[in-house]
């Protein structure tokens, strides 16, 4: 190339530069850069060759996270192929879903998904990593078969893309509604760890220090979030490739676990979702490892409390943390709050990535003022193409190169972000409008209350009122009264909960570390 375009074969051939590095830690394996960049060049042949993979066909990958997932990430990607990362927690009709929905000719997945899929026309294009112990449908083939002889001088075969190609599909998380299609193009894919070297130098000019390692020095990233989603692929696994540090893998999350794993690897930033980081500084171990390489704490996907921010200050001061806002339709990372800035401003989302503008519109699309609420608008490179096979959800959503996000925000004077609450959570009290992340908030407040979930209950005069589900922490205890009490405080009258629901175990969350308030609904109402 004259230049190094924003697509995928200029990441990869990035990171072959970084050598016998390790890239992936993954348990007691570890995979190099170079052994990355052979078994990904090879697998791209093999599906080129064996498959017929052709530019522009789809490749679906359904694992857990596991170093395969990202061979077969980027051997896709490098066969010309439009890669579709599954979600690993889909039942079989859910896969299929995603199979049909996608039109993959090939399914790479691991031993337990692959035994999902027994009558499954995928079968005889199945290649399966992992397959000790499951019973897999006749006609797949495994993994290592397949890759067969690396040899040390692989190249992945000639193949032309450009920044305007597509290059992935990663579903939503069905937060509101079934998963749709994010077909991100190459130009998507190669800004993200540009966007992500850009707030990381923000933060450290801001911080007057580098709390995650550096961009030339061991960033270690501990990965608590799967990689199907957009953001452990393009807020980690994409800018660790790029830039030659290494990510650590956890199968599934366990927060004992990635205690052990940081102390071990002497992981240097933590990327996840705002649970990931409270379950870790609630543990009742966290004194008993050596954490002390962890400089920073990223998470985002969902509304984080101020409380966390507080909870990591007394736990694990002088960290540095950070709450990220995106959605797949931004490949992942668009808005960021970090350092002194974040604790300035514990509320706020943060500002945009440099290469992503903000505005907030009313309701007939026009552009209202700082300090109004209206829905947060997108607009960048990193914004996809659109919703595959989804012209109609594509043309509402994706209006004159703005992504119109759902969200429901603010831009204060000095164009910091505060997401108020999603269009479709808002209760709607009476005329009233009420912000459930608003009241979720003043309810972390209160030292009793350990997780917290405002749901609209529907009421004859009211429309609607506002119904609380709460988990009190270990051996505290608090009544609706008094909690009622503690919120009449901070909210005004008609924000605060007239009924509320005690649970015991944890809220449900889908794998994004989503509250799933449609099953909560469920739960407490029966509807
Ligand atoms: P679906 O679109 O299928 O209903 P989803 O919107 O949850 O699911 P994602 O793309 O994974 O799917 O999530 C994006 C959404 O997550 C955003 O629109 C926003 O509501 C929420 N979100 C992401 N980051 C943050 C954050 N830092 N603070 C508050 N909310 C966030
Ligand atoms: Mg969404």
């Amino acid at each position: 190339w004259k230049h190094a375009p924003l697509h995928f074969p200029a990441v990869l051939e990035a990171s072959r530069g970084h050598g016998a590095k390790d890239f992936v830690v993954y348990e007691d394996e570890r995979l190099s850069y170079e052994d990355h960049y052979r078994r990904a060049a090879t697998l791209a042949r093999r599906l080129a060759e064996e498959y017929g993979v052709a530019k522009g066909d789809r490749v679906a990958i359904a694992m857990r996270n596991l170093p395969e997932w990202v061979i077969a990430f980027s051997a896709a990607l490098a066969a010309g192929a439009v890669t579709v990362p599954l979600n690993a927690w889909w039942t079989a009709p859910e896969l299929e879903y995603g199979l049909a929905d996608s039109g993959a000719k090939v399914l790479i997945a691991d031993g337990e998904r692959a035994a999902r899929l027994h009558g499954s026309d995928i079968a005889a294009r199945l290649i399966v990593a992992r397959a000790d112990g499951w019973d897999l449908p006749p006609g797949a083939r495994l993994f290592d078969e397949v890759l067969g002889e690396v040899a040390a001088d692989a190249r992945p075969p000639a193949v032309e893309v450009g920044p305007e190609d597509p290059a992935t599909i990663f579903y939503t998380s069905g937060t509101t509604g079934r998963p749709k299609g994010a077909l991100g193009s190459h130009r998507n894919l190669g800004q993200a760890p540009m966007s992500v070297a850009y707030a990381l130098a923000r933060t450290r000019a801001r911080a007057g220090a580098d709390p995650y390692g550096g961009m030339g020095g061991p960033r270690v990233t501990l990965l608590t979030v799967p990689l199907f989603h957009a953001t452990g692929c393009f807020a980690a696994l994409i800018p660790t490739m790029f830039s030659g540090g290494t990510l650590v893998l956890m199968h599934k999350w366990d927060p004992e676990r990635a205690l052990q794993l940081i102390e071990r690897e002497k992981v240097t930033a933590m990327t996840g979702v705002p649970t990931n980081a409270w379950q870790l500084l609630s543990h009742p171990s966290l004194d008993k490892y050596d954490i002390s390489s962890l400089g920073g704490v990223g998470y985002g996907g969902a509304p984080a409390p101020p409380k966390l921010l507080e909870r990591l200050n007394t736990r694990l001061p002088s960290r540095t943390a950070s709450n990220g806002y995106g959605m797949t339709e931004t490949t992942a990372l668009a808005i960021i709050n970090s350092g002194p800035d974040y604790v300035a401003k514990p509320d706020s989302i943060g500002l945009p990535v440099a290469v992503c503008d903000v505005k907030i519109c009313g309701p007939g699309g026009e552009e209202l003022p700082p300090g109004e609420v209206g829905e947060l608008c997108l607009r960048g490179p990193n914004v996809i193409m659109g919703y595959w096979n989804r012209p109609a959800e594509t043309a509402e959503t994706f209006i004159d190169g703005w992504v119109h996000t759902g969200d429901l925000a603010r831009v204060d004077e000095e164009g910091f972000v505060y997401v108020v609450d999603r269009a479709k959570d808002m209760v709607i009290r009476g005329g009233e409008n009420v912000y459930c992340a608003e009241v979720e908030a003043a309810l972390y407040e209160h030292p009793a209350v350990e997780e917290a979930a405002v749901i609209g209950v529907p009421h004859e005069e009211l429309g609607e009122e506002v119904g609380a589900v709460v988990r009190l922490a270990p051996g505290a205890s608090a009544d609706p009264d008094e909690l009622r009490a503690f919120l009449r405080e901070r909210l005004a009258y008609f924000k605060v909960p007239t009924r509320f629901w005690f649970r015991d175990g944890e809220l449900p969350r889908n794998p994004a570390g989503k509250l799933i308030k449609t099953r909560l609904r469920q739960e407490v109402l029966g509807a």
